[in-house]
This record gives C-alpha cells, sequence and structure tokens, in this order.
C-alpha cells in the first residue's frame, strides 16, 4: 500500500465545490493509506474527529514558507509517506521543490488558467507542474489547460484525470410524492418549474435564464424559476426579475437536504455559465449539472469550460454555444418546456449518466491507481 500526505487550503468544513471535490473523493481512500494537513476552521473540531482519517491543522492559508516546508517534511517522516499532493498548485505548490520526499500537484482550472496569462507567474507554474511526479487534474478541462502550459515536455502518463462527481446515494431520483411536498413545503407552483442553483455572481448566467423566460410564448403558460444561492448580483437580478415579469423565487441558501429534494423536485435545471475577463474566468465543471441529472433532472449548460464535459449534450440536456445569447436559450428551454416526454427521457438518461461515468466510488479507485501508478512504479 502507497502513503501520502494531503496538503491543502481547501477542505471542509469549510464549503465549496474543491473542498467538496477533495472530502468526497479521499473519504473513499484506505484511511491508513493518507492524511491531511490543511486550515483551521469554525467546526474543524467536530468535523475531524467524525472522520476516520488523521487531519492536522495550522492557523491561517497555507502558504509555501520555510517552516511549512519543514512542517510537512517532519510529518511525511513520521507517516512514511511516500508523497505529497499539494493543493492549489500556486502558491503552495511552490513548496514541492522544497520538500525532501516527491510531490504532485491537484488541479482544478482557474489556478492555472490565470497564472498561466501572467508571464512571471507562467514561468513559475510551469516548474511546478514539471517537477511533480502527477498531476491530479479535476476533469479534461483542468487536464488540457496542464497540457496547454507544458506543452510537449510532459509525458502523457502524468496527469491523471479524476473527475467531480457525485454522491448518487444521496442524490436520488424522488417519487412523485415527494416531489409534491418539497414544492408545497417552500410555497412553490405545481405547474413547470425550472431550477438554478449556484453562486449569484455574473458568470452563472442567472441573468440569461430570466431574459430567457421573459422571451418565452406566454400564451403557452410560463415557468417558476427557482434561484438557490447567494451572491453580490442578488439585487441587479432582482431588479431584471421585476422588470420583466418573470415568475421568479429566490429560496437563498439552503440545508443539504433541502437542496437535494429541490433538484429532484425540478422539472429542468439550468445554469448559463459564461466565460468571462476573456476566458480568465470560465467554469470549471459545474458539480451542481451531476447533481440535478443524479435527481433524474434534464439541463441546459452554458458552454464554458470543462461545463460541457458535465452531461451527455442531447442525451441528458443539451449545451447552449453561446450562453449570453437569451433567444437561443430560450429556444432549448421551449423544446424542454413542450415536451414532458423528452424530459421524462433525458431524466432517466441523466441518472443513467452519472451513475455510470460520475460515480465517486468508482472515481475514488482511478484517483488510488493513479496515486500508486507513480508511487509503486
Ligand atoms: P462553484 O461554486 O463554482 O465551485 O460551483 P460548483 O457547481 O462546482 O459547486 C457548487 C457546490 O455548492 C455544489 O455542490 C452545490 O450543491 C453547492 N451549493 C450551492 N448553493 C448551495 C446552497 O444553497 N446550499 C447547499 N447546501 N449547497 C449549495
Amino acid at each position: 500500500m502507497s502513503r501520502h500526505l494531503l496538503v491543502t487550503n481547501d477542505f471542509p468544513p469549510k464549503v465549496g465545490g474543491i473542498q467538496n471535490y477533495l472530502f468526497e473523493l479521499w473519504r473513499r481512500l484506505d484511511p491508513a493509506s493518507f492524511m491531511v494537513l490543511t486550515t483551521d476552521h469554525d467546526g474543524a473540531d467536530q468535523f475531524d474527529r467524525a472522520v476516520d482519517f488523521e487531519i492536522q491543522r495550522v492557523k491561517g492559508p497555507l502558504l509555501p514558507t520555510a517552516s511549512l516546508a519543514r512542517r510537512i517534511d517532519r510529518l511525511a517522516e513520521e507517516f512514511q509517506a511516500d508523497l505529497i499532493l499539494l493543493d492549489p498548485a500556486l502558491p503552495l505548490g511552490m513548496l514541492g521543490h522544497r520538500l525532501q520526499r516527491p510531490y504532485g500537484l491537484v488541479l482544478h482550472g482557474a489556478e492555472v488558467v490565470i497564472p498561466s496569462r501572467i508571464p512571471m507567474l507562467r514561468g513559475i507554474l510551469k516548474g511546478v507542474m514539471k517537477d511533480a511526479e502527477i498531476l491530479i487534474a479535476a476533469g479534461r478541462y483542468p487536464a488540457q489547460c496542464a497540457y496547454d502550459l507544458l506543452g510537449e515536455s510532459i509525458a502523457e502518463p502524468k496527469v491523471a484525470i479524476v473527475n467531480p462527481g457525485v454522491d448518487v446515494d444521496r442524490f436520488v431520483v424522488p417519487s412523485p410524492d415527494a416531489k409534491l411536498a418539497v414544492r408545497r413545503d417552500l410555497g412553490l407552483t405545481e405547474g413547470l418549474g425550472v431550477l438554478f442553483v449556484s453562486r449569484l455572481v455574473p458568470r452563472k448566467g442567472a441573468d440569461t435564464l430570466i431574459k430567457a423566460i421573459a422571451m418565452l410564448d406566454q400564451g403557452k403558460g410560463s415557468p417558476q424559476l427557482w434561484i438557490v444561492g447567494s451572491g453580490r448580483d442578488k439585487a441587479r437580478l432582482g431588479r431584471l426579475i421585476e422588470r420583466s415579469g418573470v415568475d421568479a423565487v429566490f429560496l437563498g441558501k439552503l440545508s443539504q437536504d433541502r437542496l437535494v429534494a429541490l433538484y429532484g423536485a425540478a422539472d429542468i435545471f439550468a445554469m448559463l455559465c459564461r466565460n468571462r475577463w476573456f476566458g480568465l474566468e470560465q467554469e470549471g465543471f459545474g458539480i451542481v449539472f451531476l447533481e440535478a441529472q443524479a435527481c433524474g433532472v434534464p439541463c441546459l449548460v452554458g458552454d464554458s469550460g470543462g461545463a460541457s464535459d458535465a452531461l451527455d449534450p442531447g442525451g441528458s440536456g443539451f449545451v447552449v454555444q453561446n450562453p449570453k445569447d437569451a433567444k437561443s436559450t430560450s429556444l432549448a428551454l421551449e423544446t424542454l418546456m413542450r415536451n414532458p416526454e423528452l424530459r421524462l427521457r433525458m431524466g432517466q438518461r441523466a441518472r443513467n449518466f452519472v451513475e455510470s461515468d460520475f460515480d465517486y466510488r468508482s472515481l475514488a479507485d482511478i484517483l488510488k491507481d493513479a496515486i500508486d501508478s507513480v508511487v509503486l512504479a
């Protein structure tokens, strides 16, 4: 059995996409095969007591300092680790060169794209990545970013793609009664419901969705839009809703259980994520699409970064090529709205697609094999 340390700034109970990805994968590995070094956070004591692997925490962010390098070396020695995995690649990855044992990096996308466009950081990042034993890419998109940066200098097996996934036992297709119950509970329509779940920031495209709903042929009935999440764009979205007369409900932040139930109660899930700042900001993957599909809901996905990898295009939903274009979004939405049988078929395919390709159990096996392939080689 190989042994490694995962050193990361992003681990629960801190909430977010990266935290979720790391926890869901690593908690499925053999607890004796790794330990985690991360930052302190409210609720950490309770969290750490509840897991079956070892976590050590430090105050404040993990930065590439000499003292952190010494601490990691000490831990690695005690734990007899064969490999140190660092996340993010910058700045923490810069520690890699100073460590006594081999290191690897976990890549998510943005932390590669942004520095790779800034000449000085590009050189540093390239050096950090070139000397890593393994690059674990959270999807095809960060893997492609790594290939683009490293060009020919990288040997193919060094990049291991371990997609984000979903807990298919928790995100499930609910019964018709359960769907109705959650709608009643939250005071939502019993007619067509379109769900949006995300931080409320412009890149996630709730504005396009509102405009697209406003463009639907109102004579044929309009869906109710359910908006889950919070963020700085809320007031602007509120004004847009008021002006357009779209039937929309802000549900704010929901508990995990409520959120799972709401996914299943929706008829369509839509998030029209888009690129911003000339491509510097893109969607890394879009776990929300997997969550919706696991609950048997077809998706409308904006084409940005790795988002289109998170569905079976045409099978479990549609990719909107120009996610800023409310008209094409509106047409795709209308196709799904007017066709309950299509929604049903796509919803079934969505569940099958996620079960076969994005079950965290099999993704954790891929992760384990990827680590073993460099350590035991
Ligand atoms: P990111 O924010 O760009 O990382 O977007 P992702 O789509 O990759 O991941 C967002 C994660 O946050 C998903 O797992 C969502 O289910 C979760 N999330 C977003 N809003 C809420 C909320 O209101 N409640 C809960 N419980 N989870 C949420």
